[in-house]
């Protein structure tokens, strides 16, 4: 086992991960921006060092500073966290090229899935089902047009490069596709450098369904169910749940069989999430994340199980030790995303935290790494907490929610807390009766 592991993260996940290596003995290594000096990672760690200014490209994606950093303390892992250089293969590569564990798939794994078309190809070369589509990228509008009438509209272009909803553009109709085409296209050679688009067809009301998956260097590959993040703004997922009340656990299981032996053809090692859109009772990949998900609390309660110190036991090349059939997922559990925005415009507010209570009591879980008097800096992700219960069922797992919100008390910055309540508060929520574009609905039906 690792003697000290690097987090190369910041936040709740970079607090998670030090709870993490903290019960398994292990010592950490905090890095940090100058903007991050009094940070909760930071404060709590075994060392830190600064990795430079507040802008993540100089501090948390500054690869260079990062290995010197891990070369000084003498840390022998890196754990990447979500976000940042999480799903940057070079990086893995080059982690790895220092002589260190990067804690997470190999770089070639990286990617192939961070490549959507590439990643598609490989899928369904292994037997996963796919949104219907292009069969790769489009090669002009002349090729978009033909896909597009072959399966019908409507139809959505989507950018290979693409990430947090960019470079996504729906045609309703013919009429629409060379717009959508072209606005696709101008978003991600701005976005990510690479003008690749693909066509799918445009799923008018599906479900956000993923599977968490973790795979050890032995071969060994299981799945530990569902999450459903339909609970969408802007492709922004906001509340999770596991399990998705829409899924019978045959379903589950199905599914979950299909993806693991996916990946065990595939030889893929550690962490991972599958994602599929759900309607009529199919399931149509659209990508995979070789990462830790913020959501990935709500698959630890249900399953009882700790991902990040799974993650952490495979890197060093521990097997697993159990199979599909030890994982069993008991009661239901939900994640609200905290996020300091004013409610009801979404628009980030940054500032001090005045007060500060966390709630907690029976089924309750915050990770957070916010404290009174703390400074939440303009320059990263508005998330500042995650809220998470756990009940035997989803109306007592929502009625614990409702108890949680309303024992956290965060004043000084606005919070989405009061959304959250509305949305648990919500007759179609409560009965689980929602697809990806509820939330959008639910949210302009407030104004
Ligand atoms: P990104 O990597 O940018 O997040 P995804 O492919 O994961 O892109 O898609 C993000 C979200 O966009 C999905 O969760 C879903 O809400 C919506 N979406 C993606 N593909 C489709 C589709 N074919 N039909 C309808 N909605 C889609």
């Amino acid at each position: 086992m690792f003697s000290k592991i690097l987090i190369a993260n910041r936040g709740e996940i970079a607090l998670r991960i030090q709870r993490a290596c903290r019960e398994m003995g292990i010592k950490t290594v905090a890095v940090h921006s100058t903007a991050d000096a009094d940070a909760m990672h930071v404060r709590l760690a075994d060392e830190a060092v600064c990795i430079g200014p507040p802008s993540s490209r100089d501090s948390y994606l500054n690869v260079a500073a990062i290995l010197s950093a891990a070369t000084i303390t003498g840390a022998e892992a890196i754990h990447p966290g979500y976000g940042f250089l999480s799903e940057n293969a070079d990086f893995a590569e080059t982690v790895e090229a220092h002589g260190l564990a990067f804690i997470g798939p190999t770089a070639e794994h990286i990617r192939t899935m961070g490549d959507k078309i590439t990643a598609k190809t490989t899928m369904r070369a292994l037997g996963v089902p796919l949104v219907p589509g292009s069969d790769g990228a489009l090669a002009d509008l002349n090729m978009a047009r033909k896909v597009a009438e072959e399966i019908g509209y409507p139809v959505l272009i989507k950018a290979a490069a693409g990430g947090g909803g960019r470079g996504m553009k729906v045609a309703q109709t013919a009429d629409d596709i060379e717009e959508a085409w072209s606005v696709a296209r101008t978003e991600a050679r701005a976005a990510f450098g690479n003008d690749e688009v693909y066509l799918e067809k445009y799923l008018d009301r599906p479900r956000h369904i993923e599977l968490q998956i973790m795979a050890d260097m032995h071969g060994n590959v299981v799945h530990f169910g569902e999450r459903d993040c339909s609970l969408q703004r802007r492709h922004q997922k906001l509340l999770e749940e596991a399990g998705s009340p829409a899924l019978e656990p045959a379903e589950r299981d199905a599914i979950g069989a299909t993806a693991t032996a996916a990946l065990t053809k595939l030889g893929y090692r550690n962490a991972g999430t599958l994602e599929f859109l759900y309607q009529d009772g199919q399931f149509c990949f659209i990508e995979m994340n070789t990462r830790l998900q913020v959501e990935h609390p709500v698959t630890e309660m249900v399953c009882d199980v700790d991902l990040v110190r799974e993650q952490i036991r495979i890197a060093a090349g521990e097997p697993l030790g159990y199979t599909q059939s030890d994982i069993k997922v008991s009661g239901h559990a939900i994640e609200c995303r905290i996020n300091a925005e004013n409610p009801e415009t979404f628009v980030p507010n940054p500032g001090t935290i005045k007060v500060f209570h966390a709630p907690g009591g029976l089924g309750v879980r915050m990770d957070s790494a916010i404290y009174a008097g703390y400074r939440v800096p303009p320059y990263y992700d508005s998330m500042i907490a995650k809220l998470i219960v756990h009940a035997p069922t989803r109306a007592e797992a929502i009625s614990r929610m409702q108890r949680a919100l309303d024992e956290c008390v965060v004043e000084g910055v606005q919070t989405v807390i009061p959304l959250h309540r509305k949305i648990l508060a919500d007759p179609s929520f409560q009965k689980g009766d929602y697809t990806i574009h509820w939330l959008e609905n639910f949210v302009a039906s407030q104004t």
